[in-house]
């Protein structure tokens, strides 16, 4: 994209649906260059008329879970029963390595030659904050291009499911049966942020071990909700033999139906303020970066740190006075 940004033939070309037109307007919000920058602002403005239709759905679990497979056979039904699906990803490791648990295998292979479904590697530029933005901002992409449902796959490290489960209507959690002590596997945060949770691979004579778990999960959730709450549902399947997998997507269809038009409404606009200081403390968290005043003391106050000379406090505020200046 050496050449300035068409954004008007860009917009027709996302509003008439084409791929290539879809493909670029993602490298355009996923690119931290100014000019770029200003003209993902343009595009995003005027998408935004267009934006809001899809169901947004995060998936998430550790890797070797089987999030891929799932998503292969959930996208597949969907795009057969005549859906377009689009499939983001949000991996922290491509933004500390450049390389990525999400991204290098050979991944959702019938579903990413699917005509009616658009998949996207995770951006790999910056910080959880820009990867989070990047992928927002492609989500409106997909919806301007008419996509009925955006996948949003993150792996089960950390942060990034809580950036996930702050974009999505719905957060789906898929967990193994043998991972040993259930709940000590699970950490409690997930358990908090999942609207419905399946117990994946349930195949291969392990549906009885599968269909326990889901038992003792479905139990330990009844105590962190309380009464009039969304329960998460709990349930079994298999992405590798296809079973399962429509009814894990019925209780998605369950919470939006729990949420009703006005809690979705409300539970979007409550997003989109978390997600605006978000944004606000990412870029904060650059500028101190950049910034000439705080990059000419950071080697002395480092040394002086470590020496034990300067106490954290007074060296924060040197810091933060050296940035102000
Ligand atoms: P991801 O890292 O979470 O995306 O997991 P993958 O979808 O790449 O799957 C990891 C491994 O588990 C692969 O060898 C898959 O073939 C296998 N796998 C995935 N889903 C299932 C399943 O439902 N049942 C069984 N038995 N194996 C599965």
């Amino acid at each position: 994209m050496a050449r300035p940004v068409d954004v008007a033939a860009l917009v027709s070309g996302i509003r008439d649906g084409r791929r290539a037109s879809v493909s670029q307007a993602i490298t355009l919000v996923e690119s931290s260059r100014p000019e770029h920058r200003s003209a993902a602002r343009e595009l995003l403005a005027e998408l935004t008329p267009l934006t809001g239709g899809a169901v947004r759905v995060g998936v998430s679990g550790v890797p070797g879970v089987g999030k891929s497979t799932f998503i292969e056979s959930l996208g597949l039904s969907l795009t057969r029963a005549g859906k377009k699906v689009g499939v983001l990803a949000v991996d922290p490791s491509s933004v500390r390595t450049g390389g990525s648990v999400l991204g290098d295998k050979t991944r959702m292979a019938q579903l990413s030659i699917d005509p009616q479904s658009f998949i996207r590697p995770s951006p790999s530029a910056g910080t959880l904050g820009g990867v989070a933005r990047a992928t927002t901002q492609a989500m409106s992409v997909l919806e301007a291009a008419g996509y009925d449902v955006v996948l949003v796959e993150t792996v089960g490290v950390g942060q990034s499911e809580i950036t996930v489960a702050g974009m999505v209507d719905t957060f789906v959690f898929l967990t193994l049966a043998r991972t040993g002590d259930q709940l000590q596997g699970i950490k409690k945060g997930i358990l908090e942020i999942a609207d419905v949770i399946a117990v994946n691979k349930a195949d291969q004579d392990h549906e009885g071990e599968a269909r326990a778990a889901a038992r003792e999960l479905a139990g330990a959730l009844r105590l962190v909700h309380g009464k009039g709450e969304w329960a998460p549902p709990v349930v079994t399947c298999s992405g590798l033999t296809d079973v399962g997998v429509d009814d894990v997507w019925q209780r998605v269809l369950d919470h939006r139906q729990h949420l009703g038009e006005d809690g979705l409404a409300h539970k979007r606009a409550g997003q989109q303020l978390e997600f605006t200081w978000a944004l606000v403390r990412d870029e904060l968290d650059q500028r101190l970066k950049r910034s000439p005043g705080v990059a000419a003391i950071r080697d002395e106050v480092r040394a002086q740190v470590l020496a034990g000379e300067l106490a954290a406090p007074a060296a924060a505020d040197r810091i933060l006075a050296a940035y102000d200046g």
